[in-house]
């Protein structure tokens, strides 16, 4: 048996970190990462056989649960006819079909292959389609590793404390304007658009205060700017519609990744038939892939949205409120602080006294604190993302028993960490 420590040791060796993606390296938790052998609905097990009662659930790509039936048949039919062709099919047809009836803000929508390629595309187009430069991103929102968005990102640059990345050119985030979540700017008419993930899930989960949004919205319809939602992580998991059907708020363009891809490398960013007729080869804004509208991933992610129906929102949102609730009194019975914010079927985890509105707010958390309930959990077989910034998943395969199962498991660790 190749174990974990062993095989850590060789990505080392070829992997920068070790990783393909930084969070993984448990850099902010310390330790080995586990290697994942096989997953199967809240389940992961490591190469060295020990098993695990998932949180991460791909940071919210497979809402149904690993490996769920329906989504593999997908795949493995879709496979049999071939993995790409350079020219169009019926799946990309169909999966636009679906998103746009979902999103009413959305008549037309590009397929790209990640969340970051996304937020990119739809950003150069709201440039392209105002004729502006300027764009505003709020601190602590997340939108990708794009260079113009890589400027008081969340999430794992939240955990090393990185506001921007060596390597991003100042010329390249010049017109970038970073300004605290929850707070409504002033805008001119040199900004092309406001981005922001109208729910914050990547410093810890900051819900939208009330009236925010639509405010944001008014003052960029004052301006001409465009609001672009990024819904990569919100888009098909907090409604049926996202984010916008949840609050109410359309925006002009909206960014989608993660759940819409059933778990295989998708995004997607759509908005009115006027502003998306501007990319080419209709309009002057140039976008492209090889890969884009891949037809297996459009079939994992067909599959997964035929999921997600109203009954399935429903008990997203029971799980996710039990677990909220379960955790709560976990901490409570410990004497731990804690804020268990919630956004439908998001649940995040603020070890701290008081809810966060901003991201400075939100780096109060306890993060040392974090580290220790993280490796208590880990211990006690239950996977939570490797970082204090990021949010729990929730699926469709949480069933009331797993909730339970963890809940329990959380008592414990909150018990062993009030300890010290
Ligand atoms: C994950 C994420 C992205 C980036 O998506 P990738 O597929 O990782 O490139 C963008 N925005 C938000 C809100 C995300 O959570």
């Amino acid at each position: 048996m190749t174990t974990n420590e062993e095989l850590y040791a060789q990505a080392e060796a070829h992997i920068p970190g070790g990783v393909n993606s930084p969070i993984r390296a448990f850099r902010a938790v310390g330790g080995t990462p586990y290697f994942v052998e096989r997953a199967e609905g809240p389940r992961v097990w490591d190469v060295e056989g020990t098993e695990y009662l998932d949180l991460v659930q791909s940071y919210g790509a497979v809402i149904a649960g690993h490996a769920h039936p329906a989504i593999v048949s997908a795949i493995q039919e879709a496979a049999t006819k071939g993995t790409s062709y350079g020219a169009p099919t019926e799946g990309e047809v169909r999966i636009a079909e679906e998103i746009c009836a979902r999103v009413p803000s959305v008549e037309k929508v590009r397929l790209v292959s990640s969340g970051t390629e996304a937020t990119m595309s739809a950003i150069r187009l709201a440039r392209g389609h105002t004729g502006r430069t300027k764009l505003v991103k709020f601190a602590g929102n997340y939108h990708g590793h794009g260079d113009a968005l890589l400027a008081q990102s969340g999430s794992a640059l939240a955990v090393f404390s990185l506001p921007e990345s060596v390597g991003v050119t100042e010329a390249t985030v010049a017109d970038t304007i970073v300004i605290p979540f929850n707070e409504v700017p002033t805008l001119d008419d040199q900004v092309a658009a406001v981005i922001l993930e109208p729910a914050a899930a990547n410093m810890g989960l900051i819900p939208p205060e009330e009236g925010f949004l639509q405010a944001l919205r008014d003052e960029c319809d004052r301006v001409g700017a465009l609001l672009i939602f990024d819904e990569v992580i919100t888009g098909f998991r907090v409604a049926r519609g996202g984010a916008q059907e949840l609050y109410g708020v359309d925006a002009d363009l909206t960014c989608f990744g993660k759940v819409i891809g059933g778990g295989l490398n998708i995004g997607a960013f759509g908005g009115r038939a006027e502003i998306m007729d501007s990319l080419a080869p209709d309009g002057p804004v140039f976008q492209a892939g090889t890969l884009s509208g891949n037809p297996l991933a459009t079939a994992a992610g067909r599959a997964a949205l035929d999921l997600l129906d109203d009954a399935a929102y429903d008990r997203l949102r029971a799980g996710a409120t039990r677990l909220a609730d379960g955790l709560a009194k976990a901490f409570a019975d410990a004497g731990i602080d804690v804020v268990i914010p919630r956004v439908s079927s998001l649940v995040g985890l603020h070890l701290g006294d008081t809810a966060p509105r901003t991201y400075d707010d939100a780096k109060t958390t306890d993060v040392d604190r974090y580290r220790r309930f993280f490796h208590a959990m880990l211990r006690r077989g239950v996977a939570m993302a490797p970082g204090a910034y990021e949010v729990l998943f929730p699926g469709l395969a949480h069933t009331d028993d797993v909730i339970d199962d963890i809940v329990a498991r959380a008592s414990e660790a909150a018990a062993e960490v009030a300890e010290g």
